[in-house]
């Protein structure tokens, strides 16, 4: 098998072309080729020599990241993508577009297997973890497509990354990388259904990354109804993680919280919400829950989830209302990707 050369960060690539008898600045040709002017192909890189690009292609490949399929929204600066991976899995990206720059949503596995009750992409299960190069490339196919320069990067899409931590870490690094892309790690927001010894872990890395938990839930028991996961990590120990990380990292954590109607969006939830986000450096997004064919669950409507958030807000807590994106071009996670692969 062909070695994923798209997957090496700057140090191992180093190595791995030194290894072929090749002078230090060649590999750094090269990253440039695959980090910076995001190079398809090798035979793109026209500043090597033939016999170089010949070798690069037979020993190496660029993983492949085919469009499958490209939506514009015609209600807000919103597009999505579905990429087709070399083996077939499908992944979808979003870019948002907003007045301090461009967002791009990536996933982080084909498919998950957290089963959140709410959500489009537990339905299929998991199919397998992306490769460094295969969040990257999400990355770099959207700018090249697009022509838009990318200036912030939620790891929200289809997935869950820190059950994919070594590579999803790897991808942090290299896509904040100088020799890459150098996004800001302030611009880079991660988020988790909650698997407490990778967010410990995260919390050591060293990164200045967002990290955002998804509660969905006021109360342990409430909360086990919606996410299953919760049975392993329970709340206490989850809220826990979160202390620790913003400890270690001085990062704000966001909490986010899918409103639904008649199940989490009560008198009580506002309670028990604010008991435990009262003297927490934190800000919590309320995320009006977007319905999922296969799922019952409703949103509240619009007054009642302002309510919600005035109710909150009173109580000194940190909240905001997420705006809705892309909502005509399935902008919602695992939607599009579900349709498709439903569909044949
Ligand atoms: N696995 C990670 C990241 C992917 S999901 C996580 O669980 O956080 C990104 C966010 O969208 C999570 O907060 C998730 O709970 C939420 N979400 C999933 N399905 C949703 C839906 N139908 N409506 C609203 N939010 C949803």
């Amino acid at each position: 098998m062909k070695k994923d050369i798209c997957s090496l960060n700057y140090e191992e690539l180093a190595e791995e072309i030194g290894g072929l008898g090749e002078k230090p600045f060649r590999s750094r040709q090269i990253y440039e080729w695959l980090h910076v002017k995001l190079a398809d192909s090798f035979d793109e890189m026209t500043n090597l020599p033939g016999k170089l690009r010949e070798r690069l292609g037979r020993e190496y490949e660029i993983p492949g990241l085919k469009a499958a399929a490209h939506q514009i929204s015609q209600e807000d600066p919103t597009e999505k993508f579905l990429f087709e991976l070399a083996d077939g899995n499908m992944i979808e990206s979003v870019l948002m577009k907003y007045s301090y720059g461009n967002s791009v949503c990536i996933s982080s596995q084909a498919g998950w297997r957290m089963g959140c009750r709410f959500c489009a992409s537990a339905i299929g299960g998991l199919e397998r973890n992306l490769a460094p190069s295969e969040m990257l490339r999400q990355i770099y196919r959207i700018q090249k497509m697009t022509g838009e320069r990318v200036s912030n990067v939620v790891i929200m899409g289809t997935g869950e990354p820190l059950d994919n931590y070594d590579n999803f870490v790897k991808f942090i690094r290299m896509l904040s990388d100088e020799h890459g892309l150098h996004i800001s790690q302030r611009n880079i927001t991660v988020s988790t259904c909650g698997i407490v010894p990778n967010m410990r872990r995260l919390a050591g890395e060293g990164f200045q990354i967002t990290l955002a938990l998804s509660l969905h839930a006021s109360s342990q028991e409430k909360r086990v109804r919606l996410m299953p996961v919760a049975n392993r990590y329970g709340l206490e120990e989850v809220l826990g993680a979160c202390d620790a990380y913003f400890l270690k990292t001085g990062r704000r954590i966001t909490f986010e919280y899918s409103l639904i109607a008649g199940v989490n969006d009560r008198p009580e939830d506002v309670r028990e919400l604010t008991e435990i986000l009262r003297g927490r450096n934190c800000h919590l997004n309320l995320i009006p829950v977007n319905p999922v064919r296969e799922r019952d669950y409703r949103r509240p409507d619009r007054k009642k989830a302002e309510d919600f958030k005035n109710k909150l807000e009173k109580n000194g807590i940190n909240v905001t209302i997420r705006r809705e994106r892309g909502s005509d071009i399935d902008g919602a996670c695992g939607q599009l990707r579900r349709r498709h692969t439903a569909a044949k």
